[in-house]
């Protein structure tokens, strides 16, 4: 079993700090900082991982991630505390207590939101519709599965902005293709809309119209993929006015740090991920300039 501060300089691979470039940011108002924390594909690990598992003895669980997000937090600098998607299916607890658990987590740790992503589906639309309505006290952000026509209607926002202090901070999320991902009978009459132009359409309103300082978008597409297909670095190529991506579904692990996508426009998007199960905790610092 690690010791703490193991798990601690583990759990630091993404913490390296980022200081943006103020021109990085539409940043309007005077000097801010935020914490920006994310997390994805935690996949139902509300337990540490075996003391003789090969890969991650002893590592992992909520409770050395709150430990982690709560020394963040106390810098005293405003925070965010983001998901990007697959919460659940992995571990008995998701097949016996369908969910609640995870979301009961994150409603403690404080989440302001998180994303669809496929294994979300697993129990049905209208099970995850229940979990929503009754626990979960953050927002499920998504923009291209239209769900009008489904039980999940009214639940999922296209976007959300959030105000810390002076800065307000637009939030918009993206989902991959559930085709092959998501049994048919298990996301009956959602309609899959690109991610390109969905995500573009909200970031228009979210910089536009609701004068947001910055916009995050939390995606399950996956960080990158050979060829055309969509992903996280492609869809920062591909738009403009999104300052950060935060992503999941590939389990990818940047321990190097976030990578640096140049826009349509020619301005930089910063696009993270952090592995799954709760093993790290994804860390950017910023400073509005
Ligand atoms: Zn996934």
């Amino acid at each position: 079993m690690p010791t703490r501060r193991e798990f601690l300089r583990n759990s630091s691979l993404l913490a390296g700090g980022l200081l943006l470039a103020p021109d990085a940011l539409f940043a309007k108002r005077e000097a801010q900082k935020l914490l920006i924390l994310h997390t994805n594909d935690f996949h139902s690990r509300l337990e540490s991982f075996p003391d003789n598992h090969p890969k991650y003895p002893g590592q992992g669980g909520i409770a050395r991630l709150k430990t982690l997000i709560d020394q963040q937090r106390s810098s005293g600098d405003f925070s965010l505390l983001l998901d990007c998607g697959d919460v659940f299916q992995g571990t008995p607890y998701f097949n016996r207590f369908g969910g609640v658990p995870e979301y009961k987590w994150m409603n403690m740790a404080g989440y302001e939101a998180t994303t669809l992503g496929n294994h979300d589906f697993d129990m049905g639309m209208e099970h995850l519709a229940d979990l929503i309505h009754n626990y979960a006290r953050f927002a499920v952000v998504n923009c291209n599965y239209d769900v009008s026509k489904t039980p999940l209607k009214g639940l999922i926002k296209p976007f959300l902005v959030v105000k810390k202090g002076k800065l307000k901070i637009g939030i918009t999320g993206v989902g991959i293709n559930p085709e092959g991902l998501i049994p048919a009978h298990l996301c009956l009459n959602m309609v899959y809309n690109d991610p390109v132009s969905s995500v573009q359409e909200q970031v228009d309103i979210l910089n536009k119209k609701m004068h947001c300082d910055t916009v995050i978008v939390l995606s399950h597409l996956g960080f990158e993929y050979p060829g055309n297909q969509i992903s996280d670095k492609k869809l920062a190529a591909d738009t403009h006015g999104i300052q950060f991506i935060l992503g999941g579904h590939t389990h990818t692990f940047l321990n190097d740090g976030p990578v640096g996508i140049e826009n349509k426009k020619g301005r930089k998007v910063v696009v993270n991920q952090a592995g799954w199960a709760g093993l790290v905790l994804g860390i950017l610092r910023l400073d509005f300039k």
